[in-house]
């Protein structure tokens, strides 16, 4: 047995017993994940929020572990190499994470999930350490991550409605952001967790505390998630991407060294993937500035500076400047995008229903018994519609 903690803000330690995990945190390939940051463009706002997928990640790992300490419900119901499955599942559920993730994966069209799920079957130092403990270890945690309905009750406590992955990264990031909601009780959630015919459910007197979650997600989405700036960010990422991507397959000479790009493209494999993360990227970034492609070095130029996009919001302009901004849709597809963005804070038309167990024994849905929910749920979806614009 190992006896190893992190020290965090959020949970004082992050306590590590198990062997296997303690492997697993020290493999080249989590390891990665310091240089992969959590929150991609929010940090032009919110100047402290640089946290990465690493602490992210130690976090869900930290919960599981609490939920497997203090839930005697699930403690009971998972055997020993089931708890195994799910400490790591949660460790491992963002391992396959691209650098600037979300504006990676739309451009050059890998998946986180099946990343990670190809890191942990392939031939990666993460497989050796989990087939090592159990040859069946890797592909069980791969069926949790992808959703095969053999392990339910993990799945659900990795990935739902109320999980170890949301609930650690709306405390992280509201914690980095500063912003002031966030803070939900998680120990009075795991003082109401409970199994039932396999499936968690919540008792009836932790609902404010739910309802308080799901209130902070949506306001989450709304002040920094979607904030303008950092939709910018990430809207001229992304158009840096598509440059890069079009240059590479026009054939264009570049002076910046892009063979590990090229090599991802070409190769999709786990192992040229592995070799590219938030740090390459900036590099490549920093150096694209003194390419002799006027669009790709002005973009980069803009980027590294923070010179950002203007933009207007749809909700609250005049039908006059709209159609003002518009007319520069035709000068240049990198100089002008339409965003919308669109999340509910309670997707409960597209995810399994909160369940809560009310006095007699009786299963209802959280929509049912929260009338602030039912109110909420209506109108949760925050939406944003937004032209981000730059004269040339
Ligand atoms: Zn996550």
């Amino acid at each position: 047995m190992v006896n190893k903690v992190f020290r965090d803000p959020l949970y004082g330690y992050v306590r590590v017993n198990d062997e296997i995990i303690d492997e697993l945190i020290n493999s080249t390939e989590f390891q990665r994940l310091r240089r992969i940051k959590q929150l991609c463009g929010v940090s032009m706002v919110f100047h402290m929020a640089d946290h990465t997928r690493f602490s992210h990640s130690l976090g869900a790992y930290e919960l599981a572990r609490e939920v497997l300490e203090k839930v005697i419900d699930v403690k009971n119901a998972l055997n020993d190499y089931e708890k195994t499955v799910f400490l790591c599942s949660a460790l491992l559920h963002d391992v396959g994470h691209g650098p600037y993730s979300h504006s990676f994966e739309k451009i050059f069209k890998i998946s986180h999930e099946t990343m990670t799920n190809n890191i942990i079957l392939g031939d990666s130092h993460i497989n050796k350490i989990l087939t090592k403990y159990n040859p069946n270890l890797a592909s069980d945690i791969a069926s949790v991550i992808s959703h095969k309905h053999k392990f339910p009750l993990i799945e659900q406590l990795v990935s739902s409605q109320l999980d170890v992955d949301r609930m650690d990264y709306l405390r992280r990031d509201a914690y980095f952001t500063g912003a002031q909601f966030g803070d939900i009780d998680i120990e009075k959630i795991l003082r109401g967790m409970l199994v039932k015919n396999g499936k968690i459910l919540f008792k009836y007197n932790s609902v404010p505390n739910i309802e308080d979650y799901l209130m902070s997600r949506y306001h989450m989405y709304y002040q920094v998630y979607f904030h303008p700036v950092s939709r910018c960010f990430e809207v001229m990422l992304e158009m840096i991407y598509q440059r890069w991507y079009e240059l590479i397959k026009s054939g264009y000479q570049f002076r910046t060294d892009v063979s590990l790009l090229i090599d991802v493209i070409d190769k999709k494999t786990v192992d040229a993937f592995l070799k590219i993360d938030d740090v390459y990227v900036n590099g490549c970034i920093q150096q694209f500035q003194y390419e002799k492609d006027r669009i790709l070095s002005d973009l980069a130029t803009r980027l590294f500076n923070r010179k950002l996009f203007n933009h207007i919001d749809l909700k609250y302009a005049s039908d006059e400047q709209v159609d003002e901004i518009k007319k520069l849709k035709n000068n240049d597809k990198y100089y002008y995008k339409e965003d919308v963005v669109a999340k509910s804070a309670y997707d409960y038309q597209i995810d399994e229903q909160i369940k809560v167990l009310i006095p007699g024994d009786k299963e209802v849905d959280l929509l049912e018994f929260s009338p602030i929910v039912k109110a909420f749920s209506r109108s949760s979806k925050y939406t944003s519609k937004l032209i981000y614009y730059s004269e040339i």
